[in-house]
C-alpha cells in the first residue's frame, strides 16, 4: 500500500479565507487508526492559565490556525517539501481543564503520552509556556532525556510563581529537577531585560546550559551561532521550544509578557533553518497571546514558523 501523504488543501480547491481552518488547512484527523499513519501532528494547547501577566493565550492555537491558510506546501529558500515524505495532519486541540492546573497538566501529559505512542512527532500550537512541562514529561517516557533548544525573552526557571510552582516562568527549573533535559545539551537563545537579582541568568549556565542573551545576536546573522548550537545539542534527541516573545514586540506584539530589544524575524528563520539536520523529537511555538495581536501579524508569524519547524524534522525531502 503507498504511504498515505495528507496535502494542504489549495488556494485553486477552495478560496484560502473559505471553509474551516485547520493548520495549514490540512486534514483534521481524529481517529485512532488514521493517526497511527501519521508522521508529524499539528496539536493546539489552548492554556492560558499559567500566565503571569498578560493572558489570551487560550486563543492562540485558533488564531495560529486563521493565520496559517496562506502557507504553501515548498519552501522556497531551503528546498524543503515536508509533504512529499511526511504525513502530516491537523490533530486537534487537547481538552484542558482551564480552571484547574494540576489537572490540565495531567491530561495533557496523558494526550502527548498517546500522541508519541502512535509514533506521531507532535508540533504544538500554544498555549502559554507551562505546556512544555508535561510535553517534555511524556517525551522523556518515549525518547529518554533530550536536548532542548529554548528561544525565549526569559529563562523560565523560576522557583516559583506566587508560590506556585508550576506556571509559564517555571517550567525549564521544574524540567531540571525532573531530570526530562540533558543539561549540557540545552542552549537558550534570545534572553533580556531585567532580573530579580544580576545572577540570574547564572542558574541556567550552572546547569550546563549555553545562554545566548540578546545582545549577543543584535545586528548579526545567527547562522553562525547556529553551527555552535548543533555542536552543543547534537548526539541526541533534541526538543524544539519557541516562545514567540524571544521576538522583538515590533514584530510580535500578541503576547503577554513583552521585552523590547528582541530577536527579528529573520533571526528567528536562521534559527530554526539552523536546526537542519539535529534529530528533532517534537517542537512548541508558545505564548501567542491573539487579543494583543490587533493585526494578526504575531499570529502569522506563529504559524510560519511552525511551518519552519516541520521543514527541519528529520526524513523531510528536499528539492
Ligand atoms: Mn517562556
Ligand atoms: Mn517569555
Amino acid at each position: 500500500m503507498d504511504k498515505i501523504l495528507h496535502q494542504p488543501l489549495g488556494g485553486n480547491e477552495m478560496p484560502r479565507f473559505g471553509g474551516i481552518a485547520t493548520m495549514m488547512r490540512l486534514p483534521h484527523i481524529q481517529k485512532t487508526e488514521e493517526k497511527r499513519q501519521l508522521d508529524v501532528g499539528f496539536v493546539g494547547v489552548p492554556l492560558d492559565i499559567g500566565t503571569s501577566l498578560r493572558s489570551g493565550t487560550r486563543f492562540g492555537p485558533r488564531e495560529i490556525r486563521a493565520q496559517s491558510v496562506m502557507i504553501r506546501p515548498y519552501n522556497m529558500a531551503t528546498g524543503a517539501a515536508p509533504f512529499d515524505s511526511l504525513n502530516v495532519a491537523d490533530i486537534g486541540d487537547v481538552p484542558i481543564n482551564t480552571f484547574n492546573m494540576a489537572e490540565a497538566i495531567r491530561i495533557i501529559e496523558d494526550a502527548y503520552d498517546e500522541i508519541l505512542e502512535l509514533g506521531i512527532i507532535p508540533l504544538t500550537l500554544g498555549g502559554d509556556h507551562t505546556i512544555t512541562l508535561p510535553i517534555l514529561r511524556a517525551i522523556k517516557k518515549k525518547h529518554g532525556k533530550v536536548g532542548l533548544v529554548h528561544i525565549d525573552a526569559h529563562a523560565d526557571v523560576n522557583d516559583h510563581m506566587f508560590g506556585e510552582k508550576i506556571a509559564h516562568g517555571t517550567t525549564f527549573r521544574r524540567a531540571v529537577e525532573e531530570d526530562l533535559l540533558d543539561c549540557d545539551r540545552v542552549v537558550q537563545i534570545g534572553l533580556r531585560a531585567q532580573g530579580y537579582t544580576a545572577e540570574d541568568f547564572n542558574w541556567s549556565r550552572k546547569q550546563g546550559f549555553r545562554v545566548v542573551q540578546a545582545e549577543e545576536c543584535w545586528h548579526k546573522s545567527l547562522a553562525p551561532l547556529m553551527a555552535e548550537v548543533r555542536e552543543k545539542v547534537g548526539g541526541g534527541p533534541v526538543y524544539l521550544s519557541f516562545d514567540i516573545d524571544g521576538i522583538d514586540p515590533a514584530w510580535a506584539p500578541g503576547t503577554g509578557t513583552p521585552e523590547i530589544g528582541g530577536l527579528t524575524t529573520i533571526q528567528a528563520m536562521e534559527i530554526i533553518r539552523g536546526c537542519q539536520g539535529l534529530q528533532l523529537v517534537g517542537g512548541d511555538l508558545v505564548e501567542v497571546s491573539p487579543p494583543y495581536d490587533t493585526t494578526g501579524n504575531t499570529s502569522l508569524l506563529g504559524a510560519n514558523l511552525l511551518y519552519e519547524m516541520l521543514c527541519v524534522l528529520p526524513g523531510v525531502t528536499h528539492k
